[in-house]
């Protein structure tokens, strides 16, 4: 076990920007950036025990500025769209970026997935670890309250990744966090994502207009191309003529979990064996299979990027909760913890 850290470069700014590698006993590795917390590559063995990456990460270390797609980063303050850049606490109106048409995403222009995080390293008796924190000052990206942040991985034996979320601000506020990571079980990027197997133990979504804001509606997923409580293929009925795969261009949706004892998400992949099963402590995970991606950008592995090359499992609270009458919406006083956890836990069948 160990956790090596380098210099890969440095921003625009001038800031540098370092790499730290967790490597536990079983030699799986991820790479983390204190840019952004940005997971550049995650590499387990598949049936056969090769190595692989297993997610979507640049070629080139400086093309994580622009990163349109938010490649393995944390996403803050709050992921997802905020309907019309705005929100109120206590009949006070708080105005965020609208970088997305008139909405605000993931957090705005200079969001979480854009700063730079203290990070510190630690090795335990079975398990290395890596905590980021990053202060947010009062009124950054248009927030209330300093918010004091740490996003903590930590890489075990059992060949787990957690990643544990807390947050305190000193006035009321909202704050709803995730990661961004885009897996591909297939190993370096061999193929798209569509016939990956994937298992949500989710029972009805959250509908959303052409936006992709919530209209508030909650839609049962039998019978419907949402369907995932059993083990399904992504491409099955991703083309299928149903109006909210129309309005996404394919599932880009809040699934509602069930309270589970074991792990929510399971993401298979047959050819390599690799099976991914997530475990949370959030009630929503949205699924974006990739739509967006866009070509051509130059990633690891030597390959070029294109849509669905890769799907995000972005547990979090509900998305646009503030300005959703539908929806329990959270407003963290003064003092306050907020707390959010991902567990990814990496195996072969
Ligand atoms: C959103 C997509 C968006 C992507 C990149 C995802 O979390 O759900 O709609 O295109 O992030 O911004």
């Amino acid at each position: 076990m160990k956790i090596l850290k380098e210099s890969v470069g440095k921003l625009r700014s001038g800031e540098e920007i370092l790499e730290y590698t967790l490597i536990n006993k079983n030699n799986l590795i991820v790479k983390v950036l204190n840019y952004g917390g940005i997971i550049t590559e995650i590499s387990v063995p598949d049936k056969e025990k090769n190595f692989e990456n297993i997610i979507l990460g640049f070629e080139n270390i400086k093309d994580y500025e622009e990163n349109p797609p938010y490649f393995g980063c944390i996403v803050g303050r709050t992921a997802g769209r905020i309907s019309n850049a705005k929100f109120k606490i206590d009949n006070r109106e708080y105005l965020l970026a609208k970088n997305n048409g008139k909405n605000n995403i993931h957090g705005g222009n200079k969001g979480f997935n854009k700063v730079i995080w203290d990070v510190e390293k630690e090795i335990h008796e079975d398990s290395v670890q890596i905590k980021l924190n990053y202060l947010s000052k009062d009124n950054e990206e248009g927030f209330p309250g300093s918010l004091n942040t740490n996003a903590i991985y930590t890489l075990n034996n059992d060949n787990e990744l957690e990643i544990k979320y807390e947050a305190v601000s000193d006035k009321k506020t909202i704050i709803n966090m995730t990661n961004h990571t885009y897996f591909n079980l297939s190993g370096n990027l061999k193929e798209d994502i569509l016939n990956h197997k994937l298992t949500i133990d989710s029972d009805s979504i959250c509908c959303l207009d052409k936006e992709i804001i919530p209209t508030g509606e909650i839609m049962k997923v039998e019978n419907t191309a949402f369907d995932f409580r059993k083990p399904k293929e992504v491409g099955k009925d991703i083309e299928k003529e149903e109006n909210q795969l129309a309005a996404c261009e394919g599932y880009d949706h809040p699934f509602i979990l069930n309270k589970s004892e074991k792990y929510s998400i399971r993401l298979e992949d047959e050819n390599s064996g690799r099976v991914l099963d997530i475990t949370t402590d959030q009630p929503v995970v949205v699924f974006y299979a990739g739509n967006f991606i866009g070509d051509n950008l130059l990633l690891k592995n030597n390959k070029k990027s294109k849509n669905r090359l890769g799907l995000c499992l972005e547990t979090q609270d509900y998305p646009d909760a503030v300005n959703q009458n539908n929806f329990p919406s959270k407003i963290y006083n003064p003092g306050e913890k907020y707390k959010a956890y991902i567990k990814y836990k990496f195996y072969t069948k």
